[in-house]
Parts: C-alpha cells; sequence; structure tokens
C-alpha cells in the first residue's frame, strides 16, 4: 500500500455500499463539502470508515424500535490543510465509563461473538499513523458523533 491522493467521498460511497444490506430503516444524510483529495493509505482509511459506520449501524439498531428514526449523518468539510469527517447517529450513546474506554483493545459492550472490541482502536491506529485526530463526543439516549480531522498532505508516510 502507498500513500496517494484519495478521493474520501468515493471512500465512504464504497463502505455504505458495503454496508447496505445491514442498514435495515436507518436513513443516510450526506453532507458533502467541497473537500480536496487526501494523501493517505486508501485501503486503511476505507477501514475507518467500515468500523465507524459499522459501529454507528449496530447501536441503532440494537436500539430496535425505541428510535423510529435512525439517521446517520456524515458531514465533510476543510480548511487550507485538513478535511474534517464527522459520523454522526441519533443511537443510544455511551455513558461515561464506556466512553472513556472505547480505543482500547478488545473493550466491547457487545454479547460474547459479536463484538471483538479491535474496530476502534485499529482506527484510533490508522488516524494517527496519519497524522490526524480523532475525537468522539456522546451522549447518552442522543447519540454518537465521532470527528475524524486528518491533513491533506502527509509529512511522514507511514505503511505499516
Ligand atoms: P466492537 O464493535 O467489537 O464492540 P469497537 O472497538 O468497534 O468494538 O467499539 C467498542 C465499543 O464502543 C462498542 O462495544 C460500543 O460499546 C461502543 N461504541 C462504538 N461506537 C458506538 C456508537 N456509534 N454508539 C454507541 N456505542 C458505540
Ligand atoms: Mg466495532
Amino acid at each position: 500500500q502507498d500513500v496517494k491522493k484519495v478521493d474520501l467521498h468515493d471512500g465512504i460511497n464504497s463502505t455504505l455500499v458495503l454496508l447496505n444490506s445491514t442498514m435495515g430503516n436507518i436513513e443516510v444524510i450526506k453532507t458533502y463539502g467541497e473537500i480536496p483529495m487526501v494523501e493517505c493509505l486508501a485501503g486503511k482509511i476505507n477501514q475507518v470508515f467500515m468500523n465507524i459506520i459499522s459501529n454507528a449501524i449496530q447501536a441503532l439498531l440494537e436500539q430496535g424500535s425505541i428510535n423510529k428514526n435512525p439517521v446517520i449523518n456524515i458531514t465533510t468539510s476543510s480548511n487550507d490543510s485538513s478535511v474534517k469527517l464527522e459520523i454522526e447517529d441519533n443511537g443510544p450513546g455511551m455513558p461515561e465509563h464506556v466512553k472513556e474506554r472505547i480505543f482500547e483493545p478488545f473493550f466491547t459492550t457487545k454479547a460474547v461473538g459479536k463484538g471483538t472490541g479491535l474496530g476502534l482502536s485499529i482506527v484510533y491506529k490508522i488516524i494517527e499513523n496519519h497524522q490526524g485526530t480523532l475525537d468522539v463526543f456522546s451522549e447518552e439516549g442522543k447519540g454518537t458523533k465521532f470527528v475524524i480531522i486528518l491533513p491533506i498532505y502527509q509529512k511522514t508516510p507511514r505503511n505499516e
């Protein structure tokens, strides 16, 4: 895998196509800005989208009939040096004691066999390797938002 210029909207769109059959009645609202191509490892960044969006789907469907209008909002924007990606769901959210542990390898709240607890620790590592930042905002009963900021140009490309 090499660092190359990538259209992140393509990556998000392909991830959504792969997940489409698992989405039930979830509505996906895309608010795409005019973002530049970003130098990154395309496969790794697609893994980030897959892990975050599949968690959102699981959280929304776990709510079952409680939430009749499950929505995933995906918003992109940029400035001169970086691109911002926001992935937000209106699912159950997380209590503080869960939120503070989600990036730990093997931490999961899912039933045995349903979750490995590795998804977000992998996401964290990939974003770190791209000199980006990852933030999470979550409120119980309201939902969860992941915010990724990626530099447009890679200073020291990492390939691991
Ligand atoms: P896994 O999905 O295998 O449990 P992850 O590392 O992907 O492992 O996620 C860790 C935990 O973070 C999940 O078990 C869940 O408790 C919490 N989590 C992640 N995304 C969301 C979300 N969108 N809404 C609510 N909880 C979430
Ligand atoms: Mg997961």
